[in-house]
């Protein structure tokens, strides 16, 4: 690693690091014992989130991944089944645990272009009351979905049918800031017919740490006795709740900036033969570089303090975020262009 070029970590939006003012703000965060219901911080943390996501309550608890865990704890006794995506993360990527730790059956299918659970597809796999079969229950989507935003018009289709089927309605809702931003809502709006949604604090938003679960006052009252079976009863949290609150608050403002950012960088590459971009929205690119310029690339771009995640095929995904600048991306089309 060089020392005098700052590192563009391409790889996620996760790898957003604190600012000042969240440094400062967790400096001088008054706090009390969360587990006792009194500090300060989650207080008015969970308060501004509920008032974000238009739900009546929220809880601050330590990941996306503990929050959707809970969420599904919550709606779902053993020996239930929740429906969703193929490659959801909460199907793919958290380590089963609705499986393990709820014993809930996942009914995963795939997801639609757009990112969608295809209502037809829904309807089929949800079964009917017969001993042969677990009891459906759930439904969830996510959005955004690759960094595709789903069409408010099918989530309204998609609350009709779990109200008809008698599904709860649950949304991995990691980057719902980044769809109310690219579809001109406001995350309430999008979020109005869900019956509980997942935020993320620690991607684009830039906290360190944690997620916020949103839902009605009962929801609520339920996640915080899992959140605190799984471990996730924090003392002092006002610390990192402090992180949390900017990340609301200002940073959510600055969502637009990495949106645009995204749409310079794909027209770029755009305009490089060798790379293919497949697709661009919100704040992701996905783009193909030639295979055999793989591994040089990947070289290069260490070299030069740029971090990217590549499949072996040269299939890649290039997450835009507030500590890259346009320097960096003017760096990075340099880079592809000589290569
Ligand atoms: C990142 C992410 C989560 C949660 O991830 P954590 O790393 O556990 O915070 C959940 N869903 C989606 C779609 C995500 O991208």
């Amino acid at each position: 690693m060089r020392t005098d070029i700052q590192t563009m970590d391409l790889r996620s939006d996760t790898v957003t690091r604190p600012n000042l003012s969240m440094r400062q703000a967790m400096a001088s965060a008054k706090v009390g014992d969360d587990v006792y219901g009194d500090d300060p911080g989650a207080i008015e943390l969970q308060k501004i989130a509920a008032e974000v996501s238009g739900k009546d309550a929220a809880l601050f608890v330590s990941s996306g991944t503990q929050s959707n865990l809970i969420a599904l704890l919550c709606h779902c006794q053993r020996g239930e089944e929740y429906i969703v995506g193929q490659d959801a993360h909460t199907y793919k990527y958290e380590a089963g645990g609705a499986a393990v730790l709820g014993s809930i059956q996942p009914q995963p299918i795939e997801f639609e272009a757009d990112g969608s659970l295809a209502l037809k597809k829904i309807s089929k796999v949800i079964k009917p009351d017969d001993s042969h079969f677990a009891i459906s229950r759930l439904l969830c989507l996510e959005n955004t979905q690759a960094g595709k935003v789903l069409p408010q018009s099918y989530i309204l289709q998609a609350a009709k049918l779990c109200k008809e089927k008698g599904l709860k309605f649950h949304l991995d809702g990691a980057r719902i800031c980044n769809a109310a931003l690219a579809s001109n809502a406001t995350v309430k709006q999008l979020v109005e017919p869900f019956d509980s949604v997942s935020i993320c604090l620690s991607k684009g938003l830039g906290a360190p740490i944690g997620s916020v679960l949103c839902g009605d006052v009962e929801f609520i009252h339920k996640a915080k006795r899992w959140r605190k079976m799984l471990g996730g009863g924090m003392r002092q949290v006002g610390i990192i709740a402090a992180a949390g609150i900017i990340a609301l608050t200002e940073n959510l403002n600055d969502l637009s900036k990495d949106h645009k950012r995204s749409k310079w960088l794909a027209s770029e590459l755009e305009k490089i033969s060798s790379v293919e971009v497949l697709s661009t929205a919100t704040n992701m690119i996905f783009v193909k570089f030639k295979q055999e310029d793989s591994n040089k690339l990947v070289k290069n771009f260490t070299e030069s303090n740029i971090l990217v995640s590549m499949e072996n095929d040269g299939a890649s995904r290039l997450v835009m975020h507030r500590d890259i600048d346009d320097e960096m991306i003017a760096r990075f089309i340099n880079l592809v262009k000589k290569a």
